[in-house]
Formats: C-alpha cells, structure tokens, sequence
C-alpha cells in the first residue's frame, strides 16, 4: 500500500469516510468545516493509485483557505500538510515528500504552488480606453464593454494599474513608460508576475509588439504564461482540457471559436507568452493537480507537425494524455481573428479515446 502513515493520519480526522479505499471523505482539516452543518464532510482526498500520481485534496467551502484565486485544492505537498493540516508527524510528511519527489515533473518544477499577489485591474470607461478596447473587439469580432475586462486579466492603462495597486517601482525611463500607456494593452500573468503589453499602434511605435513589464518582486519562480480562467473539478472522472497557444490574442480568437470544441467543462486555457509549451503545460498541471489531460494546442501556421510529435514525447511518460490535438487556421496566420477569418484544421498527434 502507498503511503501507509498518511492514510493512517487522515483516518483520525473528524467524521472520517472512506468512499473507496483512495477516495476519502472529512472534516476539514484546514478550515475546520461548516459550523452551521456539522454533519458535513466538505474535504476530500484522492490517494495515488501508483507512484506516478500525487496525493490530491480539496474542500468545497468558498471561505476555506484552501480555495484561493478560483482555484481549491491540489496537490498535497508536506508544506499543505504540516501548516495547514496541522500533521504534526515527522514521518508522515517525510513518507509524502519522498512520494512527490518520485513524480517526475512536481520536481521538475520543484512541486511548487504559486499564489498570486491579488493586484486589481480597473479600466476606465474613457476614450482612450475605449480606443484601445475598439481594436481587440475590431480584431476579434467582440463587443466587450470596458467593464467585461476584469474578468479577462485585461488592463488598458499601465498608470491606472500602477496608481490603484500602489505600485511605485517603474522599469522603464519616462518616455516609453508614456508610450506603454498611450499605445499598449496589458494582460496580467497568471501568478501576477508580469503584464504582458501589446502594442497596438499601427506602426508599432515601441518597435517590438510585447513588451513585458514585471509587477512582482523577483521571483525564482516566476513565469510569464497567461491562465484564462476556467473551472476545473480536481476530482471529476473526466480529464481536464489545457488549451494552450503561443500569443494571448490568438487564444482569445480561440476560445470564442465554437467551431474548435474547446469549451468543454473541466478547462484551462493558456497562452506561453514566450514560455516553452513544455513549461505551461507542466506549470498548469502542477498548479491545478492535473495528471489526466486532454490537451490542445492552438498553432501558428508556419509550426509543423514534428515540432508537436517531439513534444508529445517530451511529455507523455509525466503526464497522463488522453488526446493532443493540434489546431491551425486555414484562413489565417493563427487564431487571433475574428470567426469570419477562422477555418480550423485539426490534426491530431495522440488518442486514447473511443469515440463511440
Ligand atoms: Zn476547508
């Protein structure tokens, strides 16, 4: 049996259940459950089935402290265990970090969990906000208001960001900090490490079209990928499907695609923003506890079909992956367009399923 001493701790917990013997079911260890419904068992976790999977836990309370930043739970790792489950077991979390360390990609990726520093956006509903917006609602075929961004990361103005979050460190000298504000649109990073600027000037006055801005302190950690956020169920049967792309406007165009059957429930949606495919799909699954995906990749055009093959091989004995499907558009350079401009082709690299 695996992890003989951490089962053996969860046993003691209050209104302990077993569901099956690696689905188990109590009190909160973290939050301490709903006073009101002292009958309920709100945390659940997921023993591994083999050495290659991780322990998964997570608690349907909104107000526990595990549910943070749209995401609960995820992968129990010794810190979780100690701080907040309070094991005070020596042995137990040694056995529990020897089990992470035999999973290949938690210590690729050091098995660590980013928590954001919570930085709002806030967008005026003033005229060069209301420009900018016009040309990704032009571009994409939106029609977003100012108000429809927050939801999106998105934030039109590099100085109403920097006032609101009190941010008084500045990276750039005076004149192209005017030019980010005046000709850019910023997408914040999915650990708020970073914005993400495009330059929309039609002549690209900045002379590169992403300019990336750090808004955290350095971090070893850091990463410049962009999460659209989903919903995922850690515990449901169905794998969960990563969607990932190159740029952030491409997928945007790939996301409101209807035709590209991406928006299945259970999702996260990525875009690498300079990172390696590789490196947002293992940060994705480290962050969410994932190990059972259906993976998407939405391509730019001139990328061919060996580079995708290559990766597949990179990943697959780390993660399990039910299907990886490449999408180009026929019509266009990548999917950052509006639908008229978007006629996909999918080519698929890997497939378990049956389709019935
Ligand atoms: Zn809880």
């Amino acid at each position: 049996m695996l992890l003989p001493g951490l089962r053996n701790f969860f046993t003691m917990a209050p209104l302990y259940r077993e569901k099956d013997s690696n689905n188990l079911e109590m009190r909160c260890l973290i939050c301490g459950g709903s006073k009101s419904n002292t009958s309920a068992r709100q945390l659940s976790i997921k023993l591994p089935e083999d050495k290659k999977e991780p322990v998964l836990y997570n608690c349907y309370r909104a107000s526990c402290p595990s549910n943070r930043n749209g995401r609960s739970g995820g992968i129990l790792t010794p810190e979780v265990l100690t701080k907040q489950m309070r094991c005070m077991d020596a042995e137990t979390s040694m056995e529990l970090a020897k089990h992470n360390k035999g999973i290949k990609w938690i210590k690729n990726s050091k098995g660590i969990i980013r928590e954001k520093k919570g930085y709002t956006t806030f967008n005026l509903n003033n005229q060069r906000n209301k420009s900018k917006l016009e040309y990704l609602n032009k571009r994409l075929g939106w029609s977003l208001q100012t108000s429809d961004l927050k939801k999106l990361k998105i934030q039109l103005s590099l100085y109403d960001f920097l006032q609101i979050n009190n941010i008084k460190k500045v990276p750039f000298p005076p004149n192209v900090m005017d030019m980010i504000d005046r000709y850019c649109i910023g997408f914040i990073s999915a650990f708020d490490d970073y914005i993400i600027f495009r330059d929309i000037s039609p002549n690209n006055i900045l002379g590169q079209r992403y300019i990336t801005y750090r808004i955290n302190e350095k971090n070893t950690h850091e990463t410049k990928i962009y999460i659209h956020p989903g919903e995922i169920d850690l515990l449901s049967p169905e794998p969960a499907t990563i969607t990932v792309a190159e740029g952030i406007i491409s997928l945007f165009g790939g996301i409101y695609n209807n035709d590209l059957n991406i928006n299945t429930p259970n999702k996260v949606f990525a875009a690498n923003c300079g990172s390696h495919f590789t490196h947002t799909i293992s940060s994705i699954c480290v962050q969410y506890g994932l190990t059972n995906i259906v993976l998407n990749i939405l391509s730019d055009s001139e990328v061919k079909r060996r580079f995708y093959d290559k990766l597949y091989r990179q990943i697959k004995d780390d993660i399990d992956i039910q299907e990886m499907i490449v999408h180009y558009n026929r019509k266009r350079e990548d999917f950052g367009h509006r639908q008229s401009y978007i006629q996909p082709k999918r080519l698929t690299i890997s497939s378990n399923r049956l389709y019935l």
